[in-house]
Protein backbone atom coordinates (compact mmCIF):
# COMPACT_ATOMS: atom_id res chain seq x y z
CA UNK A 1 0.00 0.00 0.00
CA UNK A 2 1.58 3.59 -0.90
CA UNK A 3 0.61 6.86 0.06
CA UNK A 4 0.47 8.04 -3.47
CA UNK A 5 0.90 6.52 -7.02
CA UNK A 6 1.70 8.63 -9.84
CA UNK A 7 0.98 7.34 -13.24
CA UNK A 8 3.31 9.21 -15.63
CA UNK A 9 7.37 10.44 -14.88
CA UNK A 10 7.51 13.25 -17.13
CA UNK A 11 7.31 16.82 -16.27
CA UNK A 12 4.43 17.00 -14.21
CA UNK A 13 4.47 13.41 -12.40
CA UNK A 14 8.29 13.52 -11.48
CA UNK A 15 8.58 16.66 -9.58
CA UNK A 16 5.15 16.19 -7.51
CA UNK A 17 6.36 12.84 -7.18
CA UNK A 18 9.71 13.82 -5.90
CA UNK A 19 8.62 16.56 -3.84
CA UNK A 20 6.15 14.40 -1.89
CA UNK A 21 8.92 11.12 -1.40
CA UNK A 22 11.15 14.50 -0.09
CA UNK A 23 8.93 15.09 2.67
CA UNK A 24 8.36 11.72 3.63
CA UNK A 25 5.95 10.09 1.84
CA UNK A 26 5.64 6.81 0.17
CA UNK A 27 5.30 7.00 -3.65
CA UNK A 28 5.30 4.64 -6.70
CA UNK A 29 6.10 5.95 -10.13
CA UNK A 30 4.01 4.17 -12.97
CA UNK A 31 4.82 4.87 -16.81
CA UNK A 32 4.77 2.59 -19.73
CA UNK A 33 7.86 4.91 -21.38
CA UNK A 34 11.59 4.09 -20.18
CA UNK A 35 13.81 6.59 -19.87
CA UNK A 36 15.62 8.48 -21.15
CA UNK A 37 13.11 9.22 -23.99
CA UNK A 38 12.14 11.99 -26.18
CA UNK A 39 8.48 12.70 -26.47
CA UNK A 40 6.68 15.29 -28.66
CA UNK A 41 7.41 18.97 -27.64
CA UNK A 42 9.91 21.72 -28.49
CA UNK A 43 11.03 21.79 -25.14
CA UNK A 44 11.12 25.61 -24.34
CA UNK A 45 11.31 26.66 -20.77
CA UNK A 46 10.50 29.68 -19.58
CA UNK A 47 12.70 31.56 -16.32
CA UNK A 48 9.60 30.98 -13.77
CA UNK A 49 9.61 26.86 -14.54
CA UNK A 50 13.47 27.00 -14.59
CA UNK A 51 13.22 28.73 -11.60
CA UNK A 52 11.04 25.46 -9.94
CA UNK A 53 14.10 23.78 -11.15
CA UNK A 54 16.67 25.87 -9.31
CA UNK A 55 14.81 26.18 -6.21
CA UNK A 56 14.79 22.10 -6.44
CA UNK A 57 18.37 21.45 -6.69
CA UNK A 58 18.15 20.61 -10.30
CA UNK A 59 19.01 23.60 -12.46
CA UNK A 60 22.83 22.86 -11.96
CA UNK A 61 22.18 19.47 -13.55
CA UNK A 62 20.48 20.74 -16.85
CA UNK A 63 23.05 23.70 -17.28
CA UNK A 64 25.74 20.53 -16.78
CA UNK A 65 24.31 19.50 -19.83
CA UNK A 66 25.20 21.03 -23.10
CA UNK A 67 21.81 22.65 -23.74
CA UNK A 68 22.46 26.17 -24.77
CA UNK A 69 21.92 29.41 -22.82
CA UNK A 70 18.90 31.19 -24.48
CA UNK A 71 19.27 35.33 -24.07
CA UNK A 72 17.74 37.10 -26.65
CA UNK A 73 13.88 36.72 -28.13
CA UNK A 74 12.53 37.45 -31.47
CA UNK A 75 8.40 38.02 -31.41
CA UNK A 76 6.60 39.35 -34.31
CA UNK A 77 2.86 38.48 -35.10
CA UNK A 78 2.06 39.76 -38.91
CA UNK A 79 3.28 43.42 -39.09
CA UNK A 80 4.23 44.25 -35.50
CA UNK A 81 7.49 42.83 -34.40
CA UNK A 82 10.06 42.95 -31.40
CA UNK A 83 13.72 42.06 -29.91
CA UNK A 84 14.62 41.83 -26.67
CA UNK A 85 14.71 39.41 -23.56
CA UNK A 86 12.54 39.27 -20.28
CA UNK A 87 14.28 40.89 -16.98
CA UNK A 88 15.26 37.78 -14.72
CA UNK A 89 12.58 36.14 -13.57
CA UNK A 90 13.37 35.46 -9.41
CA UNK A 91 16.98 35.46 -10.15
CA UNK A 92 16.94 33.50 -13.42
CA UNK A 93 18.20 35.44 -16.42
CA UNK A 94 18.44 32.98 -19.40
CA UNK A 95 16.17 30.28 -20.66
CA UNK A 96 16.73 27.16 -21.86
CA UNK A 97 15.09 24.65 -24.13
CA UNK A 98 16.84 21.03 -23.44
CA UNK A 99 15.65 18.04 -25.21
CA UNK A 100 13.10 16.08 -23.52
CA UNK A 101 15.45 12.76 -23.47
CA UNK A 102 17.54 15.09 -21.31
CA UNK A 103 15.13 16.87 -18.94
CA UNK A 104 12.94 14.04 -17.93
CA UNK A 105 15.67 12.13 -17.29
CA UNK A 106 16.95 14.38 -14.78
CA UNK A 107 13.51 14.51 -13.49
CA UNK A 108 12.61 10.81 -12.91
CA UNK A 109 16.29 10.55 -11.15
CA UNK A 110 15.53 13.36 -9.09
CA UNK A 111 11.81 11.13 -7.69
CA UNK A 112 14.38 8.04 -7.29
CA UNK A 113 17.08 9.43 -5.33
CA UNK A 114 14.15 11.32 -3.10
CA UNK A 115 13.06 8.04 -2.15
CA UNK A 116 9.97 7.29 -5.07
CA UNK A 117 9.60 3.86 -6.40
CA UNK A 118 9.99 4.53 -9.95
CA UNK A 119 8.63 1.53 -12.50
CA UNK A 120 9.47 2.09 -16.34
CA UNK A 121 7.65 0.37 -18.87
CA UNK A 122 4.24 -0.55 -17.03
CA UNK A 123 1.40 0.97 -18.85
CA UNK A 124 -1.66 1.58 -16.44
CA UNK A 125 -4.99 0.29 -18.29
CA UNK A 126 -7.38 0.94 -15.67
CA UNK A 127 -7.84 2.21 -12.14
CA UNK A 128 -9.39 0.19 -9.04
CA UNK A 129 -12.49 1.12 -7.67
CA UNK A 130 -13.70 0.65 -3.90
CA UNK A 131 -17.12 2.57 -2.60
CA UNK A 132 -17.10 5.19 -5.29
CA UNK A 133 -13.58 5.69 -4.51
CA UNK A 134 -10.62 4.89 -6.34
CA UNK A 135 -8.11 2.88 -4.49
CA UNK A 136 -5.24 1.92 -6.68
CA UNK A 137 -4.62 1.23 -10.59
CA UNK A 138 -3.88 -1.91 -12.49
CA UNK A 139 -1.79 -2.46 -15.64
CA UNK A 140 0.79 -4.27 -17.13
CA UNK A 141 4.39 -5.11 -16.15
CA UNK A 142 7.32 -4.76 -19.41
CA UNK A 143 6.89 -8.67 -19.97
CA UNK A 144 3.26 -8.00 -19.86
CA UNK A 145 2.45 -9.12 -16.26
CA UNK A 146 -0.62 -7.65 -15.03
CA UNK A 147 0.01 -5.86 -11.54
CA UNK A 148 -2.60 -3.81 -9.41
CA UNK A 149 -0.72 -1.59 -6.79
CA UNK A 150 -3.35 -0.05 -4.15
CA UNK A 151 -2.67 4.03 -2.77
CA UNK A 152 -4.64 6.58 -0.90
CA UNK A 153 -4.45 8.84 -3.60
CA UNK A 154 -3.93 8.36 -7.13
CA UNK A 155 -2.19 10.83 -9.52
CA UNK A 156 -2.92 11.37 -13.27
CA UNK A 157 0.55 12.76 -14.49
CA UNK A 158 -0.21 10.87 -17.73
CA UNK A 159 -0.87 13.29 -20.38
CA UNK A 160 -3.76 14.40 -22.90
CA UNK A 161 -4.89 11.41 -23.34
CA UNK A 162 -5.23 10.58 -19.65
CA UNK A 163 -6.19 6.86 -18.33
CA UNK A 164 -6.78 8.23 -15.20
CA UNK A 165 -9.41 11.27 -16.12
CA UNK A 166 -11.18 8.88 -18.37
CA UNK A 167 -11.94 6.40 -16.28
CA UNK A 168 -12.55 9.04 -13.19
CA UNK A 169 -14.82 11.00 -16.09
CA UNK A 170 -13.10 14.34 -15.02
CA UNK A 171 -15.58 16.99 -16.27
CA UNK A 172 -13.80 18.89 -19.20
CA UNK A 173 -14.05 22.84 -19.02
CA UNK A 174 -13.65 26.14 -20.56
CA UNK A 175 -12.71 24.40 -24.13
CA UNK A 176 -11.50 26.07 -27.35
CA UNK A 177 -11.30 23.64 -30.50
CA UNK A 178 -6.91 23.17 -31.58
CA UNK A 179 -6.20 25.20 -34.29
CA UNK A 180 -2.85 23.53 -35.59
CA UNK A 181 -0.36 21.18 -36.34
CA UNK A 182 3.07 21.15 -35.32
CA UNK A 183 5.71 20.22 -38.30
CA UNK A 184 9.11 20.19 -36.38
CA UNK A 185 12.98 19.07 -36.74
CA UNK A 186 16.11 19.38 -35.52
CA UNK A 187 18.62 21.32 -37.31
CA UNK A 188 22.38 21.60 -37.09
CA UNK A 189 24.63 24.86 -38.73
CA UNK A 190 22.18 27.76 -37.09
CA UNK A 191 23.15 29.82 -34.53
CA UNK A 192 19.70 31.46 -33.82
CA UNK A 193 18.55 32.62 -30.52
CA UNK A 194 14.38 32.48 -30.06
CA UNK A 195 12.71 33.10 -33.07
CA UNK A 196 8.81 33.10 -32.67
CA UNK A 197 6.58 34.61 -35.75
CA UNK A 198 3.38 34.55 -37.27
CA UNK A 199 3.62 35.75 -40.85
CA UNK A 200 0.73 37.42 -42.80
CA UNK A 201 -0.30 33.81 -44.20
CA UNK A 202 -1.40 32.94 -41.06
CA UNK A 203 1.18 30.58 -39.96
CA UNK A 204 3.72 30.48 -37.21
CA UNK A 205 7.38 29.48 -37.61
CA UNK A 206 10.20 29.15 -34.84
CA UNK A 207 13.64 27.76 -33.83
CA UNK A 208 15.59 27.67 -30.96
CA UNK A 209 18.70 26.02 -29.56
CA UNK A 210 18.92 22.80 -27.62
CA UNK A 211 21.28 19.84 -26.94
CA UNK A 212 23.96 18.62 -28.77
CA UNK A 213 24.73 21.88 -31.10
CA UNK A 214 21.36 21.09 -32.58
CA UNK A 215 18.48 24.44 -33.51
CA UNK A 216 14.89 23.18 -32.78
CA UNK A 217 12.76 24.40 -36.25
CA UNK A 218 8.95 24.44 -36.13
CA UNK A 219 5.82 25.66 -38.28
CA UNK A 220 2.11 25.54 -36.59
CA UNK A 221 0.51 25.45 -39.63
CA UNK A 222 -3.54 25.78 -39.27
CA UNK A 223 -5.55 22.82 -39.48
CA UNK A 224 -7.52 23.81 -42.55
CA UNK A 225 -4.17 23.68 -44.23
CA UNK A 226 -2.50 20.30 -42.90
CA UNK A 227 -3.51 18.38 -46.03
CA UNK A 228 -1.97 20.97 -48.51
CA UNK A 229 1.22 21.40 -46.04
CA UNK A 230 1.95 17.15 -45.98
CA UNK A 231 1.66 16.85 -49.96
CA UNK A 232 5.36 18.48 -49.55
CA UNK A 233 6.71 18.64 -45.54
CA UNK A 234 10.32 19.82 -46.24
CA UNK A 235 9.17 22.02 -49.45
CA UNK A 236 6.02 23.72 -47.62
CA UNK A 237 8.45 24.04 -44.30
CA UNK A 238 11.35 25.84 -45.84
CA UNK A 239 8.85 27.98 -47.84
CA UNK A 240 6.85 29.19 -44.48
CA UNK A 241 10.47 30.80 -42.96
CA UNK A 242 10.98 32.06 -46.77
CA UNK A 243 7.71 33.89 -46.56
CA UNK A 244 7.31 34.77 -42.92
CA UNK A 245 10.98 35.60 -42.53
CA UNK A 246 13.08 36.19 -45.59
CA UNK A 247 16.52 36.39 -43.62
CA UNK A 248 15.72 33.36 -41.49
CA UNK A 249 14.75 31.22 -44.34
CA UNK A 250 17.55 32.31 -46.45
CA UNK A 251 20.25 31.04 -43.21
CA UNK A 252 17.56 27.72 -43.14
CA UNK A 253 18.84 26.96 -46.89
CA UNK A 254 22.18 28.22 -47.05
CA UNK A 255 23.06 26.92 -43.88
CA UNK A 256 21.41 24.70 -41.82
CA UNK A 257 20.98 20.68 -41.97
CA UNK A 258 18.08 18.43 -40.86
CA UNK A 259 19.07 15.90 -38.45
CA UNK A 260 16.55 13.56 -38.68
CA UNK A 261 12.70 13.23 -39.32
CA UNK A 262 10.24 15.68 -39.15
CA UNK A 263 8.09 14.99 -36.13
CA UNK A 264 4.66 16.34 -37.23
CA UNK A 265 1.80 16.60 -34.50
CA UNK A 266 -2.11 17.97 -34.75
CA UNK A 267 -2.34 20.21 -31.72
CA UNK A 268 -4.71 18.81 -28.93
CA UNK A 269 -7.85 20.64 -27.82
CA UNK A 270 -7.49 23.63 -25.24
CA UNK A 271 -9.41 22.16 -22.25
CA UNK A 272 -9.33 22.32 -18.33
CA UNK A 273 -10.60 19.19 -16.70
CA UNK A 274 -12.06 19.11 -13.07
CA UNK A 275 -8.74 18.47 -11.50
CA UNK A 276 -9.84 15.53 -8.42
CA UNK A 277 -12.37 14.03 -6.92
CA UNK A 278 -12.39 10.52 -4.35
CA UNK A 279 -8.88 8.90 -4.40
CA UNK A 280 -7.44 11.09 -6.91
CA UNK A 281 -6.25 14.06 -8.69
CA UNK A 282 -4.88 15.11 -11.80
CA UNK A 283 -2.07 17.14 -13.07
CA UNK A 284 -0.16 18.55 -15.60
CA UNK A 285 -1.53 18.42 -19.28
CA UNK A 286 -3.90 15.54 -17.72
CA UNK A 287 -6.22 18.23 -16.20
CA UNK A 288 -4.80 21.59 -18.23
CA UNK A 289 -3.56 21.77 -21.59
CA UNK A 290 -3.45 24.84 -24.17
CA UNK A 291 -1.92 25.44 -27.54
CA UNK A 292 1.78 24.81 -27.30
CA UNK A 293 2.50 28.13 -29.53
CA UNK A 294 3.96 30.29 -26.09
CA UNK A 295 5.20 27.04 -24.55
CA UNK A 296 4.07 27.45 -20.99
CA UNK A 297 3.15 23.49 -20.57
CA UNK A 298 6.51 22.39 -19.07
CA UNK A 299 6.05 25.24 -17.19
CA UNK A 300 2.88 25.36 -16.20
CA UNK A 301 3.84 21.27 -14.92
CA UNK A 302 6.08 22.21 -13.08
CA UNK A 303 4.37 25.31 -10.86
CA UNK A 304 1.02 22.66 -10.76
CA UNK A 305 3.29 19.68 -9.76
CA UNK A 306 4.71 21.81 -7.08
CA UNK A 307 1.16 23.40 -5.55
CA UNK A 308 -0.33 19.81 -5.71
CA UNK A 309 2.63 18.29 -3.97
CA UNK A 310 2.36 20.69 -1.46
CA UNK A 311 -1.35 20.79 -0.38
CA UNK A 312 -1.38 16.47 -0.87
CA UNK A 313 1.34 16.73 2.10
CA UNK A 314 -0.71 18.67 4.30
CA UNK A 315 -3.62 16.37 3.40
CA UNK A 316 -1.63 13.12 4.45
CA UNK A 317 0.36 14.15 6.81
CA UNK A 318 -3.41 15.02 8.51
CA UNK A 319 -2.54 18.68 8.90
CA UNK A 320 -6.06 19.29 7.06
CA UNK A 321 -8.56 17.23 5.11
CA UNK A 322 -8.10 15.97 1.67
CA UNK A 323 -10.88 17.41 0.07
CA UNK A 324 -9.97 21.24 1.16
CA UNK A 325 -6.43 20.92 -0.14
CA UNK A 326 -7.90 18.99 -3.33
CA UNK A 327 -10.04 21.72 -3.68
CA UNK A 328 -7.51 24.39 -2.60
CA UNK A 329 -4.92 23.35 -5.70
CA UNK A 330 -8.16 23.20 -8.23
CA UNK A 331 -8.32 26.82 -7.07
CA UNK A 332 -4.83 28.04 -7.43
CA UNK A 333 -3.97 26.06 -10.35
CA UNK A 334 -6.98 27.98 -12.23
CA UNK A 335 -6.47 31.17 -10.70
CA UNK A 336 -2.98 31.53 -11.26
CA UNK A 337 -2.93 30.11 -15.28
CA UNK A 338 -6.34 31.90 -16.61
CA UNK A 339 -5.27 35.21 -17.94
CA UNK A 340 -2.20 33.00 -19.66
CA UNK A 341 -5.09 30.26 -21.15
CA UNK A 342 -7.07 33.32 -22.27
CA UNK A 343 -3.85 34.83 -24.34
CA UNK A 344 -3.06 31.57 -25.55
CA UNK A 345 -6.29 30.61 -26.87
CA UNK A 346 -6.93 34.71 -28.74
CA UNK A 347 -3.20 34.44 -30.11
CA UNK A 348 -3.48 30.82 -31.07
CA UNK A 349 -5.51 31.44 -33.74
CA UNK A 350 -2.94 33.14 -35.74
CA UNK A 351 -5.46 35.64 -37.55
CA UNK A 352 -6.07 39.06 -37.44
CA UNK A 353 -5.28 40.83 -33.61
CA UNK A 354 -8.66 42.26 -31.57
CA UNK A 355 -8.73 45.94 -32.09
CA UNK A 356 -6.60 46.02 -28.55
CA UNK A 357 -4.07 43.71 -29.21
CA UNK A 358 -3.41 45.47 -32.24
CA UNK A 359 -3.38 48.50 -30.22
CA UNK A 360 -1.01 47.16 -27.26
CA UNK A 361 1.59 45.18 -28.86
CA UNK A 362 1.84 47.88 -31.80
CA UNK A 363 2.80 50.34 -29.20
CA UNK A 364 5.02 47.67 -27.33
CA UNK A 365 7.04 47.32 -30.44
CA UNK A 366 7.86 50.99 -29.86
CA UNK A 367 9.65 50.48 -26.67
CA UNK A 368 12.82 47.96 -25.64
CA UNK A 369 11.56 48.66 -21.71
CA UNK A 370 7.44 47.81 -22.75
CA UNK A 371 8.95 45.21 -24.61
CA UNK A 372 10.90 43.86 -21.52
CA UNK A 373 7.69 43.88 -19.84
CA UNK A 374 6.36 41.83 -22.50
CA UNK A 375 8.85 39.47 -22.63
CA UNK A 376 8.63 39.08 -18.89
CA UNK A 377 4.95 38.49 -19.22
CA UNK A 378 5.42 35.28 -21.16
CA UNK A 379 8.38 34.62 -18.49
CA UNK A 380 6.27 34.73 -15.80
CA UNK A 381 7.61 37.83 -13.76
CA UNK A 382 4.86 39.92 -15.02
CA UNK A 383 1.33 40.06 -14.46
CA UNK A 384 -1.25 40.65 -17.29
CA UNK A 385 -2.79 43.69 -15.22
CA UNK A 386 0.72 45.09 -15.64
CA UNK A 387 0.24 45.41 -19.42
CA UNK A 388 -3.21 45.21 -19.78
CA UNK A 389 -4.87 47.45 -16.59
CA UNK A 390 -6.29 50.88 -18.30
CA UNK A 391 -4.00 52.33 -16.19
CA UNK A 392 -0.91 50.76 -17.88
CA UNK A 393 -2.56 51.04 -21.19
CA UNK A 394 -2.68 54.72 -20.44
CA UNK A 395 1.22 54.48 -19.30
CA UNK A 396 1.85 52.74 -22.59
CA UNK A 397 0.27 55.15 -24.76
CA UNK A 398 1.40 58.03 -23.34
CA UNK A 399 5.12 56.58 -23.31
CA UNK A 400 5.09 55.48 -27.07
CA UNK A 401 3.11 58.71 -28.09
CA UNK A 402 0.21 57.56 -29.21
CA UNK A 403 -2.43 59.36 -30.57
CA UNK A 404 -5.90 59.43 -28.59
CA UNK A 405 -7.95 58.88 -31.34
CA UNK A 406 -5.52 55.23 -32.06
CA UNK A 407 -5.73 54.07 -28.10
CA UNK A 408 -7.78 51.39 -28.01
CA UNK A 409 -8.64 49.82 -23.92
CA UNK A 410 -11.69 47.67 -24.57
C1 LIG B 1 4.29 19.84 -30.74
C2 LIG B 1 4.38 20.29 -29.30
C3 LIG B 1 5.33 21.22 -28.93
C4 LIG B 1 5.41 21.65 -27.60
N1 LIG B 1 6.35 22.57 -27.26
C5 LIG B 1 6.44 23.00 -25.97
C6 LIG B 1 7.44 23.96 -25.58
O1 LIG B 1 8.25 24.41 -26.38
N2 LIG B 1 7.47 24.33 -24.26
C7 LIG B 1 6.57 23.83 -23.35
O2 LIG B 1 6.62 24.22 -22.18
N3 LIG B 1 5.63 22.95 -23.70
C8 LIG B 1 5.56 22.49 -24.97
N4 LIG B 1 4.62 21.57 -25.32
C9 LIG B 1 3.72 21.07 -24.27
C10 LIG B 1 4.46 20.12 -23.33
O3 LIG B 1 5.14 19.15 -24.08
C11 LIG B 1 3.46 19.48 -22.38
O4 LIG B 1 2.68 20.49 -21.78
C12 LIG B 1 4.18 18.67 -21.30
O5 LIG B 1 4.88 17.61 -21.87
C13 LIG B 1 3.18 18.14 -20.30
O6 LIG B 1 3.85 17.31 -19.39
P1 LIG B 1 3.08 16.12 -18.66
O7 LIG B 1 4.06 15.51 -17.75
O8 LIG B 1 1.79 16.62 -18.15
O9 LIG B 1 2.67 15.11 -19.82
P2 LIG B 1 3.58 14.30 -20.84
O10 LIG B 1 4.86 14.98 -21.12
O11 LIG B 1 2.67 14.00 -22.00
O12 LIG B 1 3.93 12.94 -20.07
C14 LIG B 1 2.93 12.01 -19.79
C15 LIG B 1 3.62 10.69 -19.42
O13 LIG B 1 2.58 9.78 -19.02
C16 LIG B 1 2.87 8.52 -19.55
N5 LIG B 1 1.60 7.79 -19.69
C17 LIG B 1 0.53 8.16 -20.41
N6 LIG B 1 -0.44 7.24 -20.30
C18 LIG B 1 0.06 6.28 -19.50
C19 LIG B 1 -0.48 5.04 -19.02
N7 LIG B 1 -1.71 4.65 -19.34
N8 LIG B 1 0.29 4.28 -18.23
C20 LIG B 1 1.55 4.67 -17.92
N9 LIG B 1 2.10 5.82 -18.32
C21 LIG B 1 1.36 6.62 -19.11
C22 LIG B 1 3.52 8.79 -20.90
O14 LIG B 1 4.31 7.68 -21.30
C23 LIG B 1 4.35 10.03 -20.58
O15 LIG B 1 5.66 9.69 -20.21
C24 LIG B 1 4.52 21.11 -26.63
C25 LIG B 1 3.57 20.17 -27.00
C26 LIG B 1 3.51 19.74 -28.31
C27 LIG B 1 2.48 18.71 -28.68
Amino acid sequence: MYDVIVVGARCAGSPTAMLLARRGHRVLVLDRATFPSDTVSTHYIHQNGLARLRDWGLLDELRATDATPIRVAHFAYRDIAMSGFAEPVDGIDTTYAPRRAVLDEILVNAARRAGAEVVEGFGVSDLVFSEGRVVGVRGHEPGGLAREFRAAIVIGADGCRSVVAKATEAQAYKVVPATGVNYYAYHSGLDWALEHRVGFNGIWCGGWPTNHGLTVLAVICPKARFKEFRRDVPGNFQATFDEVHPELGAQLREQGEREGDFVAMPHADNYYRHPWGPGWALVGDAGYHKDPYPGFGITDAFMHGEILAERLHQALSGERSMDSALAEYHKLRDETSVRNYEFTTKLSAFGELSPRLNAVFGAIQRSPEWTTKLFGLFAGGVEHHEIFSREAMERLYDDTGVPAADRVYA
